[in-house]
């Protein structure tokens, strides 16, 4: 996912796909690029991608970042962005990759579920409004776009069962625009308030933890509905951290929660 500057985005490598054109694509075990794809790769995670693969491989959110990510500060953002770390070998491989293809496949991160599609959010500054836009990128080497299966946006999003992850790319790219400036002044980015935003959105178990067993709830009204959700679904809570965070970071209400 990437935010587009609607100025620039005709000069982004790949072609743009609207909702009724169609790519050819078809990836199966003994293709003769297969599992090429997945090394050496910069596969960035958002939070709904490392809630989906610490459940699917049965560790806590904190195990998980503490194994397979690195994070890191790009320019132009005041959030960190997470790197899923390759394995420490010559090929640099995805550590989920086996010879039978991927291991997290039913939870694989919606880089590689949405490819060959790109999405990308466009933001109409002028109407304050998103739209979700996409590119058609296979590298050179992936044969599997010289296949005959054709594609539209929303029958390969279907196929690839990515319509939740592209959904929760779509509110994770809000939020990330928010940090086009910097919220942190004299803390920076390594303060408490910085370690706050980051568990509550990429450490969902702790944001559990800090939600039900701290002075959270004493401090926070939240709907009793919402609390409900948040209790035993991790998306919702990931949804409500987000929340949580605009609003202690910059006062931007929440139907969800208000301060006592
Ligand atoms: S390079 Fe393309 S066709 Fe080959 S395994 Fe990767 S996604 Fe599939
Ligand atoms: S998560 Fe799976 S599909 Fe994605 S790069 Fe790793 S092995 Fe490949």
């Amino acid at each position: 996912m990437k935010y587009i500057d609607i100025d620039k985005k005709d000069e982004l490598a790949g072609r743009q796909v609207g909702e009724k054109d169609t790519f050819s694509f078809r990836c199966y075990p003994g293709i003769g690029c297969f599992n090429r794809c997945c090394r050496n790769l910069n596969l960035f995670l958002y939070p709904y991608d490392v809630l989906r693969l610490k459940n699917s491989l049965g560790i806590s959110s904190d195990a998980f970042l503490e194994r397979h990510v690195d994070a890191v500060l790009c320019p132009g953002n005041f959030f960190p962005e997470v790197l899923l770390r390759m394995s420490d070998n010559p090929e640099k491989t995805c550590p989920f990759l086996t010879d039978a293809g991927c291991s997290v496949y039913a939870d694989r991160p919606d880089t590689c579920r949405s490819f060959p599609i790109e999405q990308g959010v466009q933001y109409d500054a002028a109407r304050k409004k998103d739209t979700p836009i996409y590119f058609y990128r296979p590298p050179d080497f992936c044969l599997g776009q010289h296949e005959d299966d054709r594609w539209d946006v929303a029958s390969w999003a279907k196929d690839q069962d990515a319509r939740r992850y592209q959904q929760m790319t779509i509110r994770w790219a809000q939020f990330k625009r928010l940090f086009i400036d910097d919220p942190w002044g004299v803390e920076g980015p390594e303060g408490s308030r910085a370690k706050m935003a980051f568990m509550a959105t990429y450490n969902i178990d702790r944001f559990h933890e800090f939600a039900f067993n701290s002075s959270f709830l004493k401090r926070y009204k939240v709907k009793t509905a919402v609390l409900k959700k948040i209790q035993s679904d991790d998306a919702e809570l990931l949804k409500f951290g987000m929340d949580w965070v605009q609003l202690f970071l910059w006062g931007i209400k929440s139907k969800k929660m208000r301060l006592r």
